[in-house]
C-alpha cells in the first residue's frame, strides 16, 4: 500500500493563514465618532478560534 508523500512536516494541520500559527490577531482598536485609531489589541483569531491550526485544510 503505498502513502503519497504530500508533505514532509506534518499533513494533519496547517497554521492558520490569518495569524500564522498565533491564534491571535492585532486588532485596530478606535474610539469616538471619527473612528480614530488609539491603538492596536491582541485577541483572538475567529478563523482558527486561537487554536493557530487553519480549521479546513485546502
Ligand atoms: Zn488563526
Amino acid at each position: 500500500m503505498a502513502t503519497p508523500e504530500t508533505d514532509t512536516r506534518t499533513a494533519e494541520t496547517k497554521d492558520c493563514p490569518v495569524c500564522h500559527g498565533t491564534g491571535e490577531v492585532a486588532r485596530t482598536v478606535r474610539v469616538g465618532r471619527k473612528r480614530r485609531a488609539v491603538g492596536e489589541q491582541s485577541g483572538i483569531c475567529l478563523n482558527c478560534l486561537g487554536t493557530g491550526a487553519q480549521p479546513h485544510p485546502g
